[in-house]
């Protein structure tokens, strides 16, 4: 067996994002503080990355992973958190992607898995409904067989940039038999489908990144469909494993480091900087500890991953609850270490078209607009309320 000399890895990647991702690009991605970087930007990235044979590291090889072991992977993600790489949204990549491996047929296979891989196909989530979230099972939208497809009715709301989106992974309606769970079907469809349309839903940091999307008779052909009719829960079900069992710690690393390096440039209250400061090293410290344990559990998850296997739904449960915890108390440290400069308005400056410097010093942009952003990473993907009883549930050995 040949020994890898991560030394080396890490000099490569170092290598990679030093000549791939250049400062102009940096800056861009400097104004993005949502919960994906806009197309223009992340979709660049996505290309890049496949460009390099490194477009899926949590893919099996046989599909374009990377092969890299769990340190390569640790590796190359906290390269790209501290180059503060552009997130591309995981819809396709991390989610409908394992889905279409282990549900797809051949065709759709060849269809859908390389247009993923290089970010061509840009896929949105239509599971939430008004008034079918937690209780998703509930969902309304039906489809109705036509000759070779459904005609599809109703409405999906929450839809993250399904109006930068191509394809659509939907849950629908097609039957009202027996168990809510089991009328339900997984279809994908183009998003230039005659019959979806598309309106914004602006967020509490100034942002468009969500949509309610709406159906009128959209004509879905039944070739699209992810599995049997009527088994779209347990495809769902899967999917959802795959959403929640992601990883958080990277990111939460990210905010961690530019809390502190804001810190570093603060006027402290009785100390030159606020960095020199031990209640905010203390509590620096503290998160940091929590954050090495979520990453080792995050690391053995995509270990198994990259053998085929899924996470399990208890401890992608368990994963969710306590990356995002760690999400929104990294944000936290963040605008605390900002300091007056969080009263600001920022949201001129944070668009990639905008030319407007922000008020004060360039980190003052970003830290209050991915605070309010991430109010919502305990709802979205389920509440923590929900991952709360799915955990209680399993401990009890009531499923
Ligand atoms: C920013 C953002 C992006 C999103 N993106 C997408 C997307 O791209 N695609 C998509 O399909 N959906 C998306 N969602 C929707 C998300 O999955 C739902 O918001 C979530 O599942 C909660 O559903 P709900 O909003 O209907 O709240 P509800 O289900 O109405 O819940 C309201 C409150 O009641 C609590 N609650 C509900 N049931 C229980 C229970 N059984 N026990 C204890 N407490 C409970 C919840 O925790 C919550 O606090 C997004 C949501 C947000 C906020």
């Amino acid at each position: 067996m040949t020994s890898i000399d991560y030394n080396a890895f890490r000099d490569e990647v170092r290598d990679f994002l030093a000549t791939s991702y250049p400062a102009s690009k940096r800056e861009l991605n400097q104004r993005q503080a949502g919960m994906f970087a806009e197309p223009e930007l992340g979709q660049w990235w996505q290309r890049t990355l496949h460009a390099r044979g490194w477009g899926a590291p949590s893919w099996p090889v046989e599909y374009g992973g990377t092969g890299w072991d769990a340190v390569q992977k640790h590796i190359f993600m906290s390269e790209c958190t501290a180059a503060n790489t552009p997130s591309f949204a995981v819809q396709g990549l991390a989610m409908v992607a394992p889905v279409v491996m282990k549900f797809g047929t051949q065709a759709q296979k060849d269809f859908f898995l390389p247009g993923i891989l290089s970010g061509e196909l840009y896929f949105c989530q239509g599971f939430s409904e008004p008034g079918s979230g937690s209780d998703l099972a509930s969902l309304r939208t039906s489809a109705v067989r036509e000759g070779d497809d459904y005609l599809v009715n109703g409405s999906k709301i929450w839809t993250t940039h399904a109006h930068f989106a191509n394809w659509i992974f939907l849950l629908v309606r097609t039957s009202t038999e027996g168990k809510p769970q089991q009328g339900i079907t997984f279809l994908l469809a183009p998003m230039s489908t005659p019959g979806i349309s598309v309106r914004p839903i602006i967020s509490i940091s100034g942002e468009h990144e969500l949509n309610q999307t709406f159906y009128d008779n959209a004509r879905i052909p039944i070739a699209n469909r992810i599995g049997d009719e009527n088994k779209g829960w347990d495809v769902a079900k899967y999917l959802l494993e795959f959403e929640r069992g992601g990883a958080y710690a990277p990111s939460a690393q990210g905010m961690l480091e530019a809390a502190k390096k804001i810190a570093a440039q603060q006027p402290g209250d009785d100390c030159a900087t606020l960095w020199d400061d031990p209640q905010f090293q203390r509590k620096t410290a503290e998160l940091e500890i929590d954050m090495l344990a979520q990453a080792a559990t995050e690391h053995r998850v995509m270990t198994a991953l990259a053998g085929g296997n899924n996470p399990g739904d208890i401890v992608a449960s368990m994963l969710k609850l306590s990356g995002t915890a760690l999400q929104q108390a990294a944000s936290e440290l963040c605008v605390e270490a900002l300091g007056d400069y969080a009263l600001a308005d920022q949201r001129q400056s944070l668009h990639l078209s905008s030319n407007i410097p922000p008020i004060g010093p360039d980190y003052a942009a970003r830290p209050v607009a991915k605070f309010l952003n991430l109010r919502a990473c305990t709802i979205y993907g389920g509440s923590s309320e929900v991952q709360h009883n799915i955990v209680a549930r399993a401990a009890m050995g009531l499923k």
